[in-house]
């Protein structure tokens, strides 16, 4: 925590345009009347609890919903150093591809703090199981989200299963099962999806699977929404 006080520091220093930036958030969080808290700074978090990570998680959503980002104000520099080596991520998110969901944003992290997998529809394939499985087994990630979102074109085409162009139409037989628990409902659809991937993951990843049962990992889902910026369990 000391040198992440320290990287704090340097950060303000080093960084006018960043400073500027900070300055702006804290200025608008005064006039809002909004304290702001000293950000934890997170390097390596290979010791954080499960519950910790989720929390950090959240924590981050509620920073970014509030308008007052704190990994903006990261020396980009130092952290590229630390982070060429190796990576310690404390949580993996699995979100859509949507250009209106950037992860690291919206959950105010910053390089070396989320390991990232993105598909259309935020389904899981075979390909998302190895990727996730990697930042569980080997990473040491302590949560992991499926983040789904609202206005998913992917899950909207699945419902009207409209002929597509190309390869597109792929997605469905994924999303097939969020569909039929909907009754037509598009946020039921969304929502229902983001359980049933993460349903999946528990169950299909023997890796995930045994994490998650022996207490080391936090599997959850949940919902990105595009106006307020706030993500909800689901
Ligand atoms: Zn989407």
């Amino acid at each position: 925590m000391l040198e992440n006080a320290r990287l704090h520091t340097e950060s303000g220093r080093r960084h006018f345009l960043q400073t500027v930036l900070s300055s702006a958030v804290v200025g608008v969080a005064a006039q809002a009347g909004i304290e702001l808290t000293a950000p934890e700074r997170l390097s390596a978090q290979s010791n954080l609890s499960p519950d910790a990570a989720l929390q950090e998680l959240l924590a981050g959503n509620q920073r970014f919903a509030a308008n007052q980002l704190t990994s903006i104000e990261h020396d980009l520099t130092i952290l590229k150093e630390r982070t060429a080596s190796k990576q310690e991520p404390f949580a993996a998110v699995l979100s859509c591809a949507d250009s209106r969901v950037p992860v690291e944003l919206i959950f105010d992290q910053t390089i070396g703090h989320i390991f990232v997998t993105r598909v259309a529809g935020n389904i899981v394939t075979p390909e998302i199981i190895a990727s996730l499985e990697y930042g569980v087994a080997v990473l040491g990630v302590k949560a992991l989200v499926v983040l789904g979102h609202g206005g998913c074109g992917a899950v909207k085409a699945a419902m009207k299963a409209d002929a597509v162009p190309g390869q597109i139409s792929s997605l469905y037989p994924c999303l097939r099962q969020a569909v039929e628990q909907s009754d037509g409902n598009f946020d039921k659809a969304i929502e229902a999806n983001t359980k049933i991937q993460a349903d999946l993951l528990r169950t299909s990843s023997t890796v995930i699977r045994d994490a998650f049962k022996g207490g080391k990992l936090k599997v959850e889902a949940g919902v990105y929404d595009l106006a307020t910026g706030k993500v909800t369990l689901s």
